[in-house]
């Protein structure tokens, strides 16, 4: 690898910046003229029009009938798992190689993960594995899917579509549909990704988008629930608000509920960023095509959307012939101020999940020890 044309390429592409950053927001459209109508009106909390205007926006672009802004993701996964009907004692599967806030989520509803393999080509959960372990390990019975071997319920399957590369989920739903499980799809990564022409995110009976500071856009802080469903999706808006019973005065509540109500705001910010999606998109992809280039030409793999999927390339990636390979990029592009991350620590090294039941993970350590993201946010050139 020839780290000073490698160096000058990404750095030109970043108008040669002193530091380059893998993913930074940009404010380029409505922000500042939304936030001072958010503050003018003095409804900077937990009503107001921004958050209407917010879900009217985001039901618009993912086609969903219900839209629920939340304070983060990580608190939307927590409360979609519990409207498919995740218990305590409950198992869910998904994959290590994820972000620890996945499996946080899980650990919240006191529930337990189930570690399966990824897919090598999409690194996000592998239909195959799910119906492998399923296969071993499932029982059918009148209130669904148990696993033989701890004698828990499994309540759901939550996959994740890693940096905007959307799963196998054709595949994937067909497996859940016969063990009658229900899919929670972490989205967090990838609005804008399209599996075979529609969102993901719209696929399980419930998807979890995020707008932390780093992702594709941002509300600062923030997430959204979307359902189809619209019984699920009013028994969001519900639990997210601290589970009030409508009344004229009274205060009641009946069960416990949960302040994670988007902030409007919040919702303010994420209008004028949404309004920019499709241009960040656009921008987006035109930068992949030029590192696919780039990289090939090098013999350095660069990371591509599958068959039948657009992705959002939210963060992009490279996948290196072995670990050294990795950590010596890592060390050389860093050392220059671009800034480059492996991919997360497979779940099952924390020692919060270190006993979770799993499969081989063979896929995912052969990912684990390859992939590096590079800097790949918007450089308005
Ligand atoms: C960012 C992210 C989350 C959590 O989102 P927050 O808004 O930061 O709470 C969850 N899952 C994945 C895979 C993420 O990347």
């Amino acid at each position: 690898m020839n780290f000073n044309e490698i160096n000058q390429f990404i750095g030109d592409k970043f108008n040669n910046k002193k530091f380059i950053s893998l993913h930074e927001p940009v404010f380029i459209g409505n922000e500042k003229k939304y936030l001072n109508e958010c503050i003018d009106s003095t409804y900077v909390s937990s009503v107001g029009p921004f958050v209407n205007k917010f879900e009217n926006l985001l039901q618009d672009i993912t086609g969903v009938k219900k839209a629920i802004p939340v304070v983060n993701g990580t608190s939307g996964i927590q409360v979609a798992l519990n409207l498919v009907g995740v218990k305590k004692n409950d198992e869910v599967i998904t994959q290590a190689l994820t972000f620890v806030a996945t499996v946080n989520a899980i650990a919240y509803n006191n529930a337990h993960p189930i570690f399966l393999d990824v897919d090598i080509d999409t690194m996000g959960l592998s239909s195959n594995s799910v119906s492998d372990f399923l296969d071993k390990y499932g029982e059918l019975r009148d209130d669904g899917c148990y696993n033989k071997s701890t004698g828990r319920r499994i309540s759901a399957c939550l996959p994740m579509h890693t940096f905007g590369f959307p799963v196998h989920l054709d595949e994937l739903i067909k497996v859940c549909k016969l063990w009658k499980i229900p899919i929670v799809e972490d989205a967090a990564e990838s609005l804008g990704s399209l599996y075979k022409g529609k969102p993901t995110g719209t696929f399980g009976e419930v998807g979890v988008y995020s707008f932390n500071g780093n992702k594709i856009i941002t509300t600062g802080g923030g997430g959204v629930i979307v359902t189809n469903n619209i019984k699920l999706g009013d028994r969001a808006k519900f639990l997210t608000t601290t589970a009030k019973e409508h009344h004229q005065y009274e205060f009641i509540h009946n069960e416990l509920g949960y302040n994670f109500r988007m902030p409007n705001i919040n919702a303010a910010l994420g209008c004028a960023q949404l309004e920019q999606l499709p241009l960040f998109l656009e921008y987006k992809a035109k930068l992949a095509n030029e590192y696919a280039v780039f990289f090939e030409n090098r013999g350095i793999k660069f990371r591509k959307e599958t068959e039948n999927t657009k992705a959002n390339y939210w963060l992009m990636c490279l996948e290196l012939e072995s670990k050294k390979d990795r950590d010596l990029f890592l060390e050389q592009t860093n050392n220059s101020g671009i800034m480059t991350r492996p991919i997360w620590q497979l779940m099952f090294r924390l020692p919060m999940y270190e006993n979770c039941q799993k499969d081989s993970q063979k896929n995912a350590i052969f990912l684990e020890q390859r992939i590096v993201n590079i800097p790949s946010g918007f450089a308005n050139k």
